[in-house]
């Protein structure tokens, strides 16, 4: 499945610098996803001279192909298609396609289950951007769409037939989907909101149609108006999620999962104004995956909570505790999430990131900033470059300092509380860091009439603050709400799984004398590892253990308390030397092998228990006490 994600990103996302001019194509498409077979006549105007190269999936064969009305052969160079157009001016190109396409797990692919055209299934001069209209049919029973304005639509015996519309702004070749659609429609406005589920998750329709035009509505108040014509929610076979300009495509499963209208769900409509409508600019990093975290995940988790996003901070701070040092990079050089470690960096420090600058600018400068990043990048590639010019023309602030220290360079400050003292109504403290980074850090003064909330800036390797509250001072708390982005102390964070899935020195222990036991065993480990899983050499070796087996096999070798009576459970504990064990056991193979499919998803849980498959209980450990925090006795010391 990782595959065909990673390829579709790619030819999603990876978006060379085109080149003007522009191309415009008329599109006839015939698909018949029972026969898997799909047949494309496509009138191409485009300007230019010479052997000209062009995309085309592999999977398609040319049965006719003119420049300008006399029939030529194609050229094949280096495995490109390569038409040669002529003398320098205008020409019209037609071509004739067609392919079978009965290969569900790659791209493109075209199933009565389901089907995924990709965006090379399209002859195009793969140098520019074009206008498209596309029109096309499908056997009756099977629906299709692709991005840009559906201008007319038919439904009857005959088939399926709709007509698109991409004109308005220039664009990379459209992708185009079909299944066994049902159809639901809600406008918002002018913006047409749709689903095209798979029958069994048309009762989910009406739900995910309310929310999805909630979530238009609070993005476009915040950031610019909807960039597309529509947006619609379109279900497959496989078990992907991923945004495309005006539409998602997931996992018929993945849909009927009941979280996803709050979790995935936003993400995937903020992608329209984030790495949609404006494209990153690869080279120098994506801030994409970031800021749609931080106005998607962080929101949501945020109003989940009642906790201002206190509860996502702690976990992407957390994960980050977990990042071996030589798997932490810059937010600049991020690109995609390829494993797990890139993307505590490129989702979650990068969302971070985004939340201190709001903290440090105020929430109207930096939704102003956003605003005017949007109007003036919206349908072109953007850089952290260009999201910095942005927010020092709306704040009249030099951020060179916060964007040197946060984007161009991997790392964290370790922040520390060297002492403090009360003295009535003052209280003085000194604070640490190191390396030393600019921080705006939030500090709880605890009084007799109540806390009080006030802040200090540091920006030296260590500095001594005093501040005056309103009333006698009992207690102190550096950065109560986790709003800096830092390196958590031990103290302050229980353990997760990814303490030991991340850790490059992580041994699995196989603790059975069941042969089936320990093959699943290694199996659960490298899936979650994702890598072979490295056998314990010997006992009592340092660093991070995985001990997987059944429950008889485990009662030697447990620590701490698992987790509640379940037929399935995995916990981590830390020991007083700070190595971390991840215990998973099950009452049988059955069991066991049933955790390897859903485990990789709750690496920044604690604990989680199962029963019949089905997830009973998860969660992360209480946070110990806060090495930054103090409370004064009665002399103020
Ligand atoms: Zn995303």
């Amino acid at each position: 499945m990782k595959t065909i994600c990673a390829l579709i990103l790619s030819l999603c996302f990876a978006v060379p610098a085109w080149a003007a001019p522009a191309a415009h194509h008329e599109v006839q498409v015939r698909l018949d996803p029972a026969m898997s077979t799909v047949v494309v006549k496509d009138q191409i105007s485009v300007h230019g001279q010479g052997p000209t190269p062009f995309t085309l999936s592999s999977a398609f064969s040319i049965t006719s192909l003119s420049v300008d009305g006399q029939a030529v052969s194609p050229l094949h160079k280096q495995g490109r298609l390569v038409i040669d157009l002529g003398s320098i001016g205008p020409h019209e190109i037609s071509i004739a396609t067609k392919a079978t396409l009965s290969q569900k797990t790659q791209v493109p692919f075209l199933t009565a289950e389901g089907g995924y055209l990709g965006s090379n299934w399209l002859a195009h001069p793969g140098d520019r951007l074009a206008t498209w209209t596309l029109n096309g049919q499908s056997p009756k029973g099977q629906k299709w769409l692709t991005e840009g304005r559906l201008v007319s639509e038919s439904d009857t015996d005959m088939g399926y037939r709709a007509r698109y519309n991409s004109t308005e702004h220039p664009s990379a070749p459209p992708t185009l989907i079909t299944g066994p659609f049902e159809i639901s429609e809600r406008l918002d406005g002018d913006i047409r909101v749709r689903t095209y589920f798979h029958p069994e998750l048309a009762p989910l329709a009406q739900g995910y149609l309310d929310d999805t035009v909630g979530y238009i509505q609070q993005a476009s108040a915040t950031i610019g108006p909807f960039p597309y014509p529509g947006f619609s929610i379109v279900s497959g076979p496989l078990p992907v999620g991923f945004g495309l300009p005006g539409m998602t495509y997931m996992g018929r499963r993945v849909l009927a999962l009941p979280f996803i209208r709050s979790t995935s769900l936003p993400h995937e409509v903020l992608h329209n104004w984030w790495g949609n409508a404006v494209e990153v600019d690869y080279a120098s990093g994506n801030w994409a995956e970031g800021l749609t975290t931080f106005q998607a995940d962080l929101v949501q988790s945020a109003r989940q909570n009642g906790d201002g996003g206190r509860a996502k901070r702690l976990e992407w701070l957390r994960n980050y505790a977990a990042l071996p040092a030589t798997s932490d990079q810059a937010l600049s050089d991020f690109t995609s999430r390829t494993h797990d470690a890139s993307q505590i960096v490129g989702y979650g420090k990068t969302a971070f990131v985004f939340h201190m600058l709001k903290k440090h600018l105020g929430a109207d400068i930096f939704t102003r900033s956003l605003q005017h990043f949007y109007r003036t990048n919206a349908y072109k590639t953007a850089s952290w470059s260009d999201l910095k010019a942005a927010f020092e023309t709306v704040s009249g602030a030099d951020l060179s300092a916060f964007f040197n220290a946060w984007v161009t360079q991997p790392g964290a400050p370790d922040l520390k509380l060297i002492d403090a003292k009360a003295d009535g109504s003052k209280v003085t403290f000194s604070l640490s860091q190191s390396p030393a980074y600019p921080l705006d850090i939030p500090v709880r003064v605890r009084t007799q009439s109540g806390d009080q909330e006030l802040s200090v800036r540091l920006n030296a390797p260590s500095q001594t603050f005093t501040l005056t509250a309103k009333d006698t001072v009992l207690g102190l708390s550096i950065d109560p709400n986790f709003d800096v982005f830092r390196r958590l102390t031990l103290g302050e964070m229980p353990p997760i799984f990814r303490d030991v899935t991340l850790a490059p020195d992580t041994q699995l222990v196989l603790v059975s004398q069941n042969p089936e036991v320990n093959t699943l065993a290694r199996q659960l480990a490298e899936h979650l590892l994702q890598r072979p899983a490295q056998l314990q050499a010997a006992a009592g070796t340092a660093g991070p253990r995985l001990i997987i087996g059944l429950d008889s096999d485990i009662v030697p070798y447990l620590q701490g308390t698992p987790p509640p009576d379940a037929d399935g459970r995995a916990y981590v504990v830390r020991d007083a030397l700070g190595r971390a064990t991840l215990f998973i056991m099950a009452t049988d193979t059955h069991s066991l092998a049933g955790l390897g499919k859903v485990l990789a998803h709750y690496k920044r849980r604690s604990f989680v228990t199962f029963w019949a498959g089905k997830i009973t209980d998860k969660g992360v450990s209480p946070v110990p006490a806060s090495p930054l925090a103090r409370t004064f006795n009665a002399n103020g010391s």
